[in-house]
């Protein structure tokens, strides 16, 4: 509905935009878009919204497309299609696509009848490359689609055509009814993974020790930002709030503000089938957190890619930005992805000793994780593991029980119970959470 900022006493004010802005939003004084939002659609036109991660590596895209059916939307039967394909399935579907002109035979992608064989060539190779599977029997429901690479800053304007390819089905919070939301990978035209694509090493990776289930539970934290002046959220300006001690977990409208997208955000998340563990308030002030999981290998990926994207678009209704940079103010608080971590022996009764070894295991890599636990090969967390707000250096490798400047903590509980989890805090806010868990299954599990 209508804008919401705040003004100089930290109140949330609706429709108090600048007049440049509100122009731009198309705000008129009321709120016609209901009245269109409420028109009934047919029941069997659904509208999936396919989301993919573009050049920058940290920034989120989506286009819609209509589908005449329902897809089946259970994520996990899902993966499992992605799991199980076969090249017979893929040739009686090949053969189906050869041989019948019916819409209903459509392949399972835009329909390029030069390219199509290509494609389907292309797409064999990939598979047997790489033991990943892009297509099967069921993805009719959900069609590969094609888009501008170039527009997402991911492809040269020659050669601009790249393919989005869905990978995991949640309900959209913005639509209800059968509309979906669909996480997807970036391919080129041969069917190779776009340079942004962690997600296909990740996969990879998860197929490889998927018999040790790992878990991960990553915190999201992040600031909310003015559209004006790009401060965070109600503080002063030009200046700075009152010291940090107010606002971790805080309540009070001079504490912590925004609280309707967080909440909306909590609600949104649960609809679509991201499993959040919980929401706080942070330490910064305009500063937040939510966790998602703990979600079974790649999912995790998935649900964090997806629990952003839901929060980018709450907050634009809400008229303020998002931030996911790991240090936005030098003095302040910095924004991680805290990543927890477990695997059915961790699990299990004295697994803290798997947790050691996993420790032991990752201290011989520092550096290869920091170079994957921010999008810039480190570049970022240098601003933010400094030593000081809960960090350890990012130079050092340290690891302890309940000790948050630590690049590694083992919660108390675990260290009583002897099993459970262990926190990896170095990822940062921005990090690309395929990247982050694909590095810990490696390190820990595969022994690379
Ligand atoms: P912190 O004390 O570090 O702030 P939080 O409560 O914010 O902890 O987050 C805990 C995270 O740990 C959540 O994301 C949760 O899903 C995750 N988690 C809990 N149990 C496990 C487990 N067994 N394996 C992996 N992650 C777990
Ligand atoms: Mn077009
Ligand atoms: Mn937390
Ligand atoms: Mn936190
Ligand atoms: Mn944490």
């Amino acid at each position: 509905s209508a804008c919401v900022v705040l003004d100089h006493r930290h109140q949330l004010r609706t429709n108090a935009l600048p007049r440049k802005q509100r122009a731009f939003r198309g705000h008129l004084g009321s709120n016609p878009i209901e009245k269109y939002l409420d028109l009934p659609l047919p029941e069997d036109k659904i509208m999936a919204t396919y989301v993919w991660i573009d050049g920058t590596g940290e920034n989120l895209r989506y286009k819609d497309r209509t589908l005449d059916y329902i897809p089946k939307t259970p994520k996990d039967k899902f993966t499992l299609f992605m799991e199980n394909w076969n090249k017979k399935v893929m040739d009686e579907m090949f053969s189906k696509i050869a041989y019948t002109h019916s819409a209903k035979y459509l392949p399972p992608y835009d329909y390029y009848p030069r390219n199509l064989e290509n494609i389907y060539r292309a797409e064999c190779r990939l598979r047997t490359k790489r033991n990943i599977n892009v297509f099967d029997e069921n993805m009719k429901d959900l069609p590969i689609i094609s888009y501008d690479g170039f527009g997402a800053q991911q492809a040269s304007r020659e050669d601009s055509d790249l393919f989005l390819c869905p990978r995991a089905i949640y309900r959209n919070p913005f639509r209800i009814g059968n509309h979906l939301l669909v996480m997807c990978d970036t391919y080129d035209k041969n069917m190779d993974p776009t340079p942004s694509n962690y997600r296909v090493k990740c996969a990879d990776a998860y197929k490889k020790c998927q018999e040790e289930e790992p878990w991960f539970g990553i915190e999201q934290e992040y600031y909310f930002l003015t559209t004006g002046d790009g401060r965070p959220l109600g503080w002063p300006e030009g200046g700075f709030p009152q010291t940090s001690d107010r606002y971790y977990c805080g309540i009070g409208i001079d504490k912590m503000l925004a609280r309707e997208i967080v909440n909306a955000h909590y609600r949104c998340c649960l609809y679509a089938g991201i499993p959040l563990h919980g929401v706080n308030a942070e330490i910064g002030p305009s500063q937040w957190e939510y966790q998602v999981g703990p979600s079974v290998g790649l999912d995790a990926g998935d649900d964090v890619w997806m629990a952003r994207f839901i929060m980018d678009m709450l907050a634009a209704d809400f008229g303020v930005q998002v931030t996911l940079d790991p240090k936005p103010f030098e003095a302040w608080e910095g924004s991680g992805a805290h990543t927890n971590f477990s695997t059915k022996q961790m699990r299990a009764e004295n697994g803290i000793e798997y947790i050691e070894k996993a420790i032991h295991k990752l201290r011989r890599v520092h550096f290869k994780h920091i170079k994957a636990y921010d999008p810039h090969g480190g570049k970022d967390n240098m601003r933010r593991l400094i030593g000081t707000h809960e960090t350890e250096c990012i130079t050092t490798f340290s690891a302890g029980v309940a000790e948050r400047f630590n690049s590694i903590r083992i919660p108390r509980t675990v260290a009583e119970k002897k099993r459970g989890f262990v926190e990896d805090r170095r990822p940062s806010s921005n990090v690309d959470p395929y990247k982050c868990i694909d590095a810990l299954m490696r390190t820990c599990l595969l022994n690379e």
